[in-house]
């Protein structure tokens, strides 16, 4: 995989890149669309092109069963038609499938009309490890606090959750089935080269905000033998289905500087036999007041020349200062998620259509989207969105949808524009003047 650096901001950090992996370029500062199943839930992949979204992130906990599956038809690339299309790779995906989205998503592809098996997605795939979904089970805890929020948060203690980790990986029971199973790196590894996406991340142990820093040097040591053994096993498979797929150190170090900036150079010089990770990720649960001089200490300390992902996050202010402080990708599934719970994204902050039942005011008086351009507004989204008919809701879930991942992905798109043209700053004052303005609407 290469990855071209074309500018680099004067604080040595944020750059303007292209990672180019065997399924197409990905145009950096980038934001990936979320399809934890091997899919976007209510978009088309058509419809993700057309927003400008890159590349796709799946997760190697959730795809874990179909793995085989999906090496037999070539990789991910070759079957997302099929998971687009709801089409079961076994009974069980198909009872998962039905518990996920019921048959709301049916008709959300039949409203935005593409024929289900007809398209797949042709653009570059990650998969995440799955060590934040095993580790976060039973666990409750998020990516982002706000120091208002820390005080609320008490960790489980281990033996309460579903998961327990030790040397050799973690024991979970999987919520769905209840039946016992265990994810270590050499599983990871294999799980994620079966399913075949261009960028891999290292199997981690992630701590929440509430361990200690004694933990914390515990975990770090424990993620760092971790990513030694993913790399030694990636390297195994990573060939296997006839392209390279490439893999992805992760940091962890929770809020501590000097775990951070050890655990980055312990990582960033790692090597099995020579070979060393194809990028980096920036893991962790943060502190929003933090995370800006926690990816400085990281980023500081990483090798410039490879590419960096921040894992699960989406406020326009964290994206903003993780480009800054040199990220080059991000994902989060919240941009979706919360359209469909009626939260729509604008310039002036967020909104929610609960309180917009009669406007006929555009989503955003400043957008690009499909959704906008056709001239769905406030009032008549809302209408959808309250009914109790399924195939305006599904409809809904669509537009809306396609509404904020445009949003998420346009800010990326400027944010590179700016970096290019030397006006970051100026630009992200600007755009945070006007976003946070308003932000208390939701
Ligand atoms: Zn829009």
């Amino acid at each position: 995989m290469e990855f071209e650096i074309e500018k680099v901001l004067p604080n040595g950090l944020g750059r303007v890149g292209t990672i180019k992996t065997a399924h197409g370029e990905i145009k950096t500062p980038a934001f990936m669309a979320v399809g934890t199943r091997g899919y976007v839930r209510f978009i088309s992949p058509q419809e993700l092109h057309m927003l400008g979204a890159q590349a796709m992130l799946s997760n190697g906990y959730h795809l874990r069963r179909q793995a085989p599956e999906i090496a037999k038809a070539g990789g991910l690339a070759n079957i997302s038609a099929a998971f687009w299309a709801g089409a079961e790779a076994t009974a069980e995906h198909a009872a998962r499938e039905a518990r996920n989205d019921g048959p709301e998503r049916r008709v959300a592809q039949e409203a935005a009309g593409y024929l289900p098996g007809s398209e797949s997605w042709q653009g570059p795939t990650l998969t995440d490890s799955g060590g934040f979904q095993v580790m976060s089970l039973g666990s409750g805890l998020g990516k982002v606090v706000s120091m208002e929020k820390e005080r609320h948060v008490t960790n489980t203690a281990h033996k309460e959750r579903l998961a327990h980790v030790s040397e050799d990986g973690v024991s979970f029971i999987d919520p769905f089935d209840g039946q016992p199973d265990f994810i270590g790196p050499e599983e990871s590894m294999q799980i994620q080269c079966q399913i075949g996406a261009d960028i891999h991340m290292a199997f981690d142990e992630l701590t929440s905000l509430a361990d200690t820093y004694e933990y914390n040097i515990e975990a770090m040591a424990r993620t760092e033998r971790w990513a030694e053994r993913s790399l030694r096993e990636h390297i195994k498979h990573r060939d296997d289905l006839g392209y390279r797929q490439n893999l992805y150190g992760v940091l962890q170090g929770g809020r501590w500087e000097d775990l951070r900036r050890q655990t980055a150079q312990t990582l960033g010089k790692m090597n099995v036999d020579g070979i060393e990770f194809d990028g980096f990720g920036l893991g962790g649960a943060f502190l929003k007041e933090d995370l800006g001089e926690i990816l400085r200490w990281c980023n500081e300390e990483l090798p410039m020349n490879k590419p960096r992902h921040l894992l699960g996050l989406s406020h326009p202010d964290d994206i903003l200062i993780g480009a800054e402080m040199g990220a080059d990708t991000f994902d989060c599934v919240a941009p979706m998620r919360e359209a469909r719970h009626g939260k729509i994204y604008t310039r002036e902050g967020n909104i929610n259509l609960r309180k917009y039942s009669d406007a006929g005011e555009p989503l955003d008086h400043d957008c690009d989207c499909a959704t906008c351009k056709a001239g769905w507004t406030r009032g008549s989204l809302r209408a959808l969105w309250r009914s109790g008919d399924i195939e305006k809701k599904a409809k809904y879930y669509n537009l809306a949808s396609i509404h904020n991942l445009r949003f998420i992905v346009r800010l990326t798109e400027e944010i590179r524009v700016a970096m290019l043209e030397g006006c970051f700053d100026a630009y992200k004052h600007d755009f945070l003047t006007k976003y946070y303005t308003n932000a208390d609407l939701c």
